[in-house]
């Protein structure tokens, strides 16, 4: 067969754009070779409807095998009683948590999207705002913070069947604990959303939601640097609260429940090379080497949003326990939009981000989120993140000067020419 030259030009042309810029994306990495081999592999091929043993088309025997090693080391890397790796997306694996626990109509009651929520936890134009009855909670103007006197408030106000934490844009740490408390109070599921900090949960760099939420889902392509993906996981499988039944009479665990709301109720076949991809990723994780970079992860955040205090930027909380932070650039007087796209003039890309009680609609927005996994995958440590946000000051600071703009676009290329796509 001919070579597709016309896409095989464009992927390398975004190999090149990967490699030249400073990527600071906060839900973006850069995967292993091994983890990219597994990925673009024969087991793409396979269907494989059903879990491994209990399938409904023959040839399983090897997929079996990988996706148990999946499942295994998942197991073993957040000390969960039991996952589910076929979820193809953090938005899938939502989907399937809220199909098992909830009818149409029921309540739920998520962190605001605006305060750095996530839209499959209740916005309007999505399905978990579309067949749920959501209310939020969000962030403190003063602090910048989750007030969980606050969340209590709306709960025993709400009464929501499933309260959902978790975040795409907060700088912070979660009180699991506290939230739980709340969940118990006004007998919710809690579901934990952990897709952007999981790589750094699950090596004990921040608090761990297992032994606390109910359920907890996950991306697999953010701190975790696996492939693109999704996974269910509980610390504790245990009875269903709504006393369903199995044909045999006896009461079906959460387990069984959130397997057939994965398969058949969201899902087709699962992507059996992603999911030998992310048992790939899953063994990386539970590498010393990957503690390593997670510790190197939120070392750079931290020294990053310190910078940007320090030249005069409003990080939201003022400052960061992970490995991102958020900017309201309202006091320098340009919008995220701008920001976002005189940045990438000068290949320094980041997202335009709403930010809590901000004014502009979120195609402008008034701030930018910002994240240090991918940067720091590629090798760049403390020493690195002063020029870094310097690069960014004098863009942002410039934004309508080309001149500027290609002169600092130049200083980045060189930089970054010293780093692999993956130094780990
Ligand atoms: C990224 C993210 C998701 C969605 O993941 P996709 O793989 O893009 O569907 C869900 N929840 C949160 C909190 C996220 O940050």
């Amino acid at each position: 067969m001919k070579r597709d030259t016309a896409i095989f030009k464009l992927i390398k042309e975004e190999l090149h754009r990967q490699t030249s810029g400073i990527e600071l994306i906060a839900s973006e990495n850069f995967v292993s070779a091994q983890v990219m081999e597994a990925m673009g592999s024969v087991m793409t091929n396979k269907y494989a409807e059903g879990l491994p043993g209990k399938r409904y088309y023959g040839g399983c025997e090897i997929v079996d095998q990988s996706e148990q090693l999946a499942i295994d080391r998942a197991k073993q890397l957040y000390n969960a009683a039991w996952v589910n790796v076929q979820p193809h997306s953090g938005a899938q694996a939502n989907a399937a948590v809220m199909l098992a626990c909830l009818n149409p109509g029921d309540k739920i009651l998520g962190f605001d999207l605006s305060h750095g929520g996530h839209l499959t936890h209740g916005s309007p134009v999505n399905f978990s705002g579309k067949l749920y009855k959501p209310s939020f909670y969000g962030v403190e103007k003063e602090s910048g913070l989750i007030n969980y006197d606050n969340v209590e408030k709306i709960a025993l106000k709400e009464k929501p069947k499933m309260i959902i934490c978790g975040a795409s844009a907060y700088s912070r740490d979660w009180d699991y604990v506290r939230l739980r408390k709340i969940a118990d109070k006004v007998k919710a599921l809690l579901l934990a959303d952990i897709s952007h900090p999981s790589g750094l949960i699950a090596r004990g760099i921040l608090n761990d939601p297992l032994p606390h939420c109910h359920i907890v889902t996950t991306t697999t392509h953010k701190t975790l640097r696996g492939p693109r993906g999704g996974m269910i996981m509980m610390g504790q499988d245990f009875p269903n609260p709504w006393g369903l039944k199995t044909p045999k009479g006896e009461i079906k665990m959460m387990s069984a429940i959130l397997d057939a709301a994965v398969f058949p109720g969201t899902q087709g076949g699962p992507l059996e090379h992603v999911i030998a991809a992310k048992a790939v990723a899953y063994g990386e994780a539970l590498s010393d080497s990957f503690v390593k970079y997670g510790i190197q992860v939120v070392k750079n955040a931290n020294i990053m949003a310190n910078e940007f205090i320090k030249r005069g930027y409003q990080v939201i909380s003022g400052g960061t326990d992970n490995h991102l932070m958020l900017i309201d650039l309202r006091s320098k007087n340009i919008t995220g939009k701008e920001a976002e796209n005189a940045l990438v003039k000068a290949d320094i890309t980041v997202n335009k981000n709403m930010v809590p009680f901000d004014d502009k609609s979120p195609f402008v927005t008034s701030g930018i989120r910002v994240g240090t996994p991918a940067i720091t995958t590629r090798g760049l440590k403390e020493r690195d993140i002063p020029k870094i946000v310097d690069l960014m000051d004098m863009v942002m600071m410039n934004h309508t000067n080309e001149k500027k703009l290609a002169a600092v676009k130049k200083e980045v290329n060189k930089m970054m020419k010293q780093y692999d796509l993956f130094a780990w």
